[in-house]
């Protein structure tokens, strides 16, 4: 592993009301680089007078928001587009330092967060309604679409723009505020995002941003009568316990969850292509991402080539400090990973599984751990059950397409899915048979603005892509006219 010198890491402050400031009683956090261990910054710990002020700002935010016109609401979002364009370099650099992941694939996020941006902006100005033919030639009927209210968006630290990006995107392009609780661990990195929407000029109140105490902040806002809509990212139980406190207030959800993705590589597959494309989804990002691939499902009469193949893949990588020139898998983002992927290391061994690479944390400084591939997983595994949500790939044959799609579903998750074969009917009954939100199909995952992206079951409901995404954010009025 290497290391490099290491850029200026800013502390990071509450924006409330357009304006940055310490929490009222200015308690902080400390901020870690899960590279070296060490503190790098502090992020300041919202309280009750905090929230409060967060929220009427959030209030007022929305009332000037939606009454902008559509065009004007979609140049504000353009032009902060632009600025993290031109800010890429230093949000990324920020990025790496407080998560871990290599600077390129920070930089990669960054940008897609202006493309993301820009998509948002052009479907503002496509809110439609619809007008209804009528009963009696007198009466007008309209169908209206109209901004929810203000939304709190709950999001975490293993994509810190991206995910809040999604939300707050989807929120403006409909004429909603938003009030962002973002992640304490990685906090410096939205909130670069967020400057660049105050200084484009988005008006006071219209976007918040709170850290502190997650379950403090969620069990205040979520009831609070202000906030209208909900939207959170993370893992299944928690997703479950705010989805039951906003379900008793009534408000509108979208949840974003864990997943366990199955991939399955069919006889007829290329499998130099299977290795690239899954092996790149699987060890992007340490593999802390929702939509990794996760259970391998290979079929018994490729597997020994796959499995070789992926070994290959996995020890090419060059793990080390995300800073570092060259380092492609960076350390994972916090010690819990860490002890979790010892966990399911060891779980996986005493139940019979094979190590055919990795299976070990690197060095004793920072949460580094070897890229891994297990072999002969049985189905009881701990790996085969709960999201590895880390840098390990665990697989398994099958002799039947009929046997891989019955793994693939038995699960309570449903995000997203892969498969790897050349035959046309192989592959349109997995897109049939496959109980996922997500489905890539002899690709890497690749997901873009324009299409849809959420889980079905446990991982979730509603969507961030697509015109479901704006949809999730809107209210519809009928609206009858006497005119005559
Ligand atoms: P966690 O379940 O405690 O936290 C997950 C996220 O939810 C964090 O961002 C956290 O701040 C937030 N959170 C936790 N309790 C909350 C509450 N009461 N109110 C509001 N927000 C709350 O666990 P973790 O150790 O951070 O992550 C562990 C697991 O979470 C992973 O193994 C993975 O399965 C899942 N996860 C999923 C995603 C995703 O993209 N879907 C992202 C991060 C973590």
């Amino acid at each position: 592993m290497s290391t490099t010198t290491t850029p200026a890491y800013p502390s990071t402050q509450l924006l409330i009301d357009g304006r940055w400031c310490d929490a009222a009683d200015g308690r902080t956090l400390a901020v870690v680089n899960p590279a070296s261990g060490a503190e790098i910054g502090r992020v300041a710990h919202a309280g009750r007078a905090d929230l409060d002020r967060a929220l009427a700002a959030a209030q007022e935010g929305f009332a000037t928001w939606r009454a902008m016109p559509a065009v004007e609401r979609a140049k504000l979002m353009r032009a902060a587009a632009a600025l993290i364009k031109e800010r890429a370099d230093a949000i990324a650099a920020t990025m790496t330092q407080e998560q871990g992941k290599p600077l390129a694939e920070a930089k990669g996020e960054t940008l897609a967060a202006a493309d993301i941006i820009e998509w948002f902006a052009d479907e503002s100005r496509r809110v439609y309604g619809r007008i209804v033919p009528p009963r009696n030639m007198a009466t007008q009927q309209l169908v209206l679409k109209e901004p929810v209210g203000p939304v709190a968006a709950f999001t975490p630290w293993n994509f810190p723009i991206n995910q809040v990006v999604r939300k707050v995107c989807a929120a403006l392009s409909t004429g909603c505020s938003i009030l962002v609780k973002a992640p304490e661990e990685t906090p410096a990195s939205p909130a670069a995002l967020l400057k660049a929407f105050v200084d484009a000029g988005v008006p006071a109140g219209v976007i918040g941003l709170v850290y502190g105490d997650p379950a403090e902040i969620s069990s205040y806002l979520i009831p609070h009568p202000i906030i209208r809509k909900i939207t959170f990212t993370g893992s299944t139980p928690v997703g479950k316990q705010l989805a039951a406190m906003a379900g008793q207030h009534m408000k509108r959800l979208t949840m974003e969850l864990g997943g366990h993705a199955p991939v399955i590589v069919a006889e007829d597959a290329d499998v130099a292509l299977a290795v690239k494309a899954a092996g790149a989804a699987k060890f992007r990002n340490a593999g802390q991402v929702c939509i990794a691939p996760t259970r391998f499902l290979v079929h018994n009469s490729i597997r020994a080539e796959f499995e070789k193949a992926l070994v290959a893949h996995s020890q090419a990588h060059k793990v080390g400090d995300g800073l570092a020139q060259g380092t492609t898998l960076g350390p994972l983002a916090n010690p819990r990973r860490l002890t979790a992927m010892r966990q399911f290391t060891d779980d996986a061994i005493e139940q019979g599984a094979k190590v055919l690479a990795g299976g070990e944390r690197i060095g004793s400084t920072g949460n580094f751990f070897a890229p891994t591939v297990l072999s002969d997983v049985p189905l009881t595994a701990k790996v085969f059950n709960d999201e590895p949500f880390g840098p390990m790939a665990a697989v398994r044959g099958f002799d039947t397409l009929d046997e891989a799609i019955a793994e693939s579903n038995r699960l309570p998750f449903g995000l997203a899915g892969y498969a790897y074969s050349g035959s046309v009917k192989t592959i349109h009954a997995l897109m049939q048979r496959i109980e996922v939100g997500m489905l890539f199909v002899n690709q890497p995952a690749l997901p873009t603005p324009e299409m849809p992206f959420g889980g079905v079951k446990d991982s979730g409901y509603g969507s961030e892509g697509g015109p479901e995404a704006l949809e999730a954010y809107l209210v519809t009025k009928a609206v009858s006219v006497f005119c005559g």
